[in-house]
């Protein structure tokens, strides 16, 4: 009796193993510690997992989305509002030691990427910038600071929480974009939408922009959901692109070589950091672990962009979360002309625009 409970134990114990193992894969360990060594000025970057990634020069910070609470999975199919967690947001900025922060850059309004923009621009004194949807989610949230809705074409500059007077090097460029394919929530929040009124649901969309992030140092974009449009970013040039690879295992392989050569080839980018491939309801305390495996290829997603990676030599690595590295001005691989030329053919290559939502 003894050695078949033993048995029926160890049985249960191998399979709630294979099962953690199989739901959390994991990730190829690229990570870059050095991303530069030119001397000089510098931009340093800290990743908060998903696509929340903060940008500090030596005369001011912008964040892009701003979302640290990460409710859990019960939570979110619970139905119950989501709110900020405010203790998670303050222990998130203590751990890579954030102090100023000027503006908070929305990609769109789904809760893990919104959800905490507004709570954390409050506690810092920083403007927000995003769509209207993510406007309203602000206002709901009692947000009284400075608003910026991108008007596209247009270069805004950002200035110092502290002293509006003065600028923080920084400017940023929004491109319309498009979320990745068949996004849970579509539509846009057409009102102040209060405390009470935020079950997961309500974080509709509202429209995906890309942001590009100036500083004398370089340029960065961030393309926070793994999408792409024909043509919208072929005047952008980039040294770093954040790249979403959220649900991106889950496309073909024509979808992400047109997303590799829009927005990586595209911008002659020099180093692509992928982004959004962990699992965001896990907390920031603990180390980031892959997004489940019932829910995206992440094995498959990121072994797709470092295979492009390689195919045009541009290198690909992923950032640990809290840990700040100086990120511009960027490192400057050797150049290549085989690559060059690669790159100038592929991009003379129609682009097949993707499957509209839905
Ligand atoms: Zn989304």
């Amino acid at each position: 009796m003894p050695a078949i409970l033993f048995g029926l134990v160890a049985a249960v114990a191998l399979g709630v193993w294979a099962q953690e193992k199989l739901a959390h894969p994991a990730l190829a360990p690229h990570v870059i510690l050095d991303a530069t060594d030119v001397p000089g000025p510098k931009v340093r970057a800290t990743y908060f997992g998903t696509s929340t990634i903060l940008l500090e020069g030596e005369q001011g910070a912008v964040m892009v989305d701003g979302f640290f609470s990460r409710p859990s999975k019960l939570k979110l199919v619970s139905m119950w509002p989501l709110a900020p967690d405010e203790g998670r947001i303050r222990a998130a900025l203590a751990a890579a030691n954030v102090d100023n922060l000027d503006a908070v850059l929305v990609s769109h309004s789904h809760h893990d990427h919104a959800m905490d923009s507004a709570a954390v621009a409050r506690m810092k004194g920083a403007s927000l910038v995003g769509s209207t949807s993510s406007r309203n989610l602000a206002l709901g949230e009692g947000f009284t600071g400075p608003f910026h809705v991108p008007n596209f074409g247009t270069e805004l500059s950002i200035v110092s929480a502290r002293d509006p007077s003065q600028p923080t090097g920084f400017s940023v460029e929004a491109f319309p974009s498009k979320h990745s394919p068949k996004p849970v929530f579509p539509g846009t929040i057409d009102d102040k939408l209060g405390m009470a009124e935020r079950p997961l649901s309500a974080f509709k969309e509202g429209g995906t922009y890309s942001f590009v992030i100036r500083h004398a140092t370089g340029t960065v974009l961030v393309q926070p959901s793994a999408n792409y449009l024909c043509g919208k970013l072929k005047k952008v040039k980039a040294d770093v692109v954040f790249l979403s690879i959220g649900l991106l295992g889950k496309q073909s392989d024509t979808f992400a070589r047109n997303y590799w050569r829009e927005v990586v080839l595209a911008t002659g980018a020099k180093l692509v950091i992928p982004v959004h491939w962990d699992d965001f309801t896990v907390p920031l305390a603990e180390p980031l672990s892959v997004t489940p495996l019932a829910m995206d290829d992440v094995a498959r997603g990121i072994y797709m962009v470092v295979a492009l990676g390689k195919e045009f030599q541009v290198p690909v690595a992923v950032m640990p979360a809290l840990q700040p590295l100086d990120l511009l001005p960027a490192r400057r691989p050797a150049s290549d002309a085989e690559a060059e030329a690669k790159r100038r053919v592929a991009l003379a290559e129609p682009c097949e625009e993707s499957p509209p939502a839905g």
